[in-house]
């Protein structure tokens, strides 16, 4: 399959058998590094008579959303409030880890 925006041909990089007769294929073009997925179905399934296979629907993975930079000044964190260990804390948690690798 050509790339979609540069026609180079590009590599498979991974196939999925989403359904019995349904299958993704990730593409990955190395001229100019775009990724895009086709669907590949049975043409008959789709239309319900026999026709031209569909154009291959591609599908853009969605880059992260980059939140925009905050116009107001972070709040510096809040301390934790010191948390003294006790003894007898410390012997119950192993004699619960203890207990716990007995399964
Ligand atoms: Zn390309």
């Amino acid at each position: 399959m050509k790339c979609p925006m540069c026609e180079h041909p590009t590599k498979v990089t991974e196939t999925r058998s989403i359904a019995p007769q349904e299958t993704h294929r990730r593409h990955h073009c190395h001229k100019c590094g775009h990724k895009f997925t086709t669907i590949e179905v049975i043409a008959e399934k789709v239309s319900g008579k026999l026709k031209a296979p569909p154009p291959p629907k591609t599908h853009q993975w969605r880059k992260p959303v980059k939140a925009a930079p905050s116009p107001y000044p972070t709040p510096a964190p809040t301390p934790l409030p010191e948390r003294k260990v006790r003894a007898e804390d410390l012997l119950e948690a192993k004699r619960l880890r203890d207990s716990l690798e007995d399964y």
